[in-house]
């Protein structure tokens, strides 16, 4: 068990040297965050061992958990320093969610897919994360009650911004999702100011389908 354990932290530990830090990702909370979330209990126990490995892996209906560089990339362009209220659409495997709850005040996340929801739920109770509020609902239309977000960020893509998450974004806040068509993506990041939003290319992506009234069609 304690072995098991240690091959665990061995690898975590090796994914953040060679895949985070060595290509660029600079922000402590980060790496603090993902060296310490074990990201082999947020996918089935027969993946667990891939788990640390560069590339993205399911998480059952249809859904995948992201590659740990481009995890490590959002997040780091949300620009947290620790006080923040987060929203995150698509909540999948939860471990987006975990890595946020490491470096923020609170994570509010919206799954549209009951399995997931229900499942992931039940997760960050078992491994208590208590301050990641959970939703069973379409994401694209935002959580209006619990606006305006310091950050939000949005992981699958969709062919625009949804209106309602700009709407629900906090003057000075950023906002990091995918959008492009149903293959492939460009990861966008906006900076809401007084006076408008600032765009910024962050380079080409692929992500699963953001299904929603903002979103596709199912
Ligand atoms: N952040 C997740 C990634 C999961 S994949 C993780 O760390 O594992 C993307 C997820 O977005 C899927 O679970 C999918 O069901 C969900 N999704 C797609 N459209 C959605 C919408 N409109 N609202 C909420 N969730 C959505």
């Amino acid at each position: 068990m304690n072995d098991e354990l240690n091959k665990f932290v061995r690898w975590r530990k090796n994914m953040v040297e060679n895949q985070i830090i060595a290509r660029g990702i600079m922000d402590p909370a980060v790496i603090d965050a993902m060296t310490h979330v074990p990201r082999h209990l947020f996918v089935s126990e027969a993946m667990a061992d891939s788990a640390y490995g560069d590339f993205p892996l399911p998480i059952g209906e249809g859904q995948t958990i992201s590659q740990p560089y481009i995890i490590a990339e959002m997040t780091q362009r949300l620009e947290l320093s620790g006080s923040e209220r987060v929203l995150e659409i698509g909540t999948g495997s939860g471990y987006q969610a975990a890595i946020l709850s490491q470096i923020v005040y609170r994570v509010y996340t919206i799954e549209r897919n009951n399995t997931l929801f229900l499942q992931t739920r039940k997760l960050f109770d078992k491994l208590k994360y208590h301050n990641i509020v959970t939703r069973y609902s379409d994401g694209t239309q935002g959580w209006k009650q619990e606006s305006p977000f310091d950050a939000i960020i949005v992981t699958a893509g969709g062919n625009q911004i949804p209106e309602p998450l700009v709407d629900q974004l906090a003057v000075g806040g950023r906002l990091v999702m995918p959008v492009g068509g149903h293959y492939s993506q460009e990861l966008l990041k906006i900076e809401k100011t007084k006076t408008g939003i600032i765009t910024t290319n962050l380079g080409g992506c692929r992500f699963v389908k953001l299904i929603g009234q903002h979103g596709w069609r199912e």
